[in-house]
């Protein structure tokens, strides 16, 4: 067996391809499909062949983390696009506005108040998403579905933050399905166009509900050895 730095082009390319299948099953434009690699634990030489194949959406879950290899590799990398996937303090918000390109995990007010004023000091606008905890998990981050619609309204009427779309991580011991399809209907009932779901077990199962962004890691950069964060 190959190391697991080499064989994650080909894993990225299986990735992929499951990803065309799974859109063209579900009479999709593939070209509303993004892939989101995520890189949490690994470090630049794991990173560095999938860089090289191509692949530009990255995703993180971790300020500090994704501070200490991103820069280097955006030097000498042109086009890479860095989503922050996970949660996010509002004490953060400065390093994560100048960092990534997107978030997925606003889910209180103070995060967006947070993001909407740095955003304004630093002049960049980035992709935003809400976070919905579907499964109403009570340790898990994410707006409870019933207050999706009151923090969608102060991020835009408010703080004239452009939100783009909705993100959620199931409950680990439910069927995913039920709820990338609660999420595809709150997003369209709230006009959203963007659903950020589905992971390594299940991205295929997000995309045939809806998903626009796949968050995929262990599928193409093998097991998360390091102690994995929350
Ligand atoms: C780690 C992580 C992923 C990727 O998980 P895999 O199962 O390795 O694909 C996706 N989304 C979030 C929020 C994560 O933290």
């Amino acid at each position: 067996m190959l190391p697991a730095s080499q064989s994650a082009p080909a894993n990225l390319a299986a990735v992929q391809q499951r990803i065309v299948a799974a859109a063209q099953a579900a009479k999709r434009d593939l070209a509303s499909v993004h892939l989101v690699a995520v890189t949490k634990t690994f470090g630049a030489d794991h990173i560095l062949p999938v860089l090289e194949a191509g692949h530009r959406v990255y995703g993180e879950n971790r300020v500090q983390e994704a501070k200490g290899k991103w820069p280097a590799l955006r030097q000498r990398f042109p086009g890479i696009e860095l989503h922050l996937i996970g949660p996010l303090q509002s004490n953060k918000a400065r390093e994560a506005v100048d960092l990534f390109d997107a978030i997925h995990t606003i889910d209180r007010p103070k995060i967006a108040q947070a993001l909407a004023l740095e955003m304004a000091k630093q002049g960049k606008r980035l992709k935003l998403f809400i976070e919905v905890n579907t499964g109403e998990e009570p340790q898990k981050a994410g707006v409870l579905p019933k207050e999706a619609a009151g923090l969608l309204r102060l991020c835009r009427e408010e703080l004239e933050l452009d939100i783009a779309g909705l993100m959620c991580i199931p409950p680990l011991d439910e069927e995913a399905a039920v709820h990338f399809a609660f999420l595809a209907k709150l997003g369209q009932e709230l006009g959203l166009k963007e659903l950020s779901m589905g992971m390594s077990a299940d991205f295929e199962t997000a995309v045939a509900f809806g998903a626009t962004y796949v968050r995929v890691g262990s599928q193409i950069f093998g097991s998360r050895t390091a102690q994995p964060p929350r």
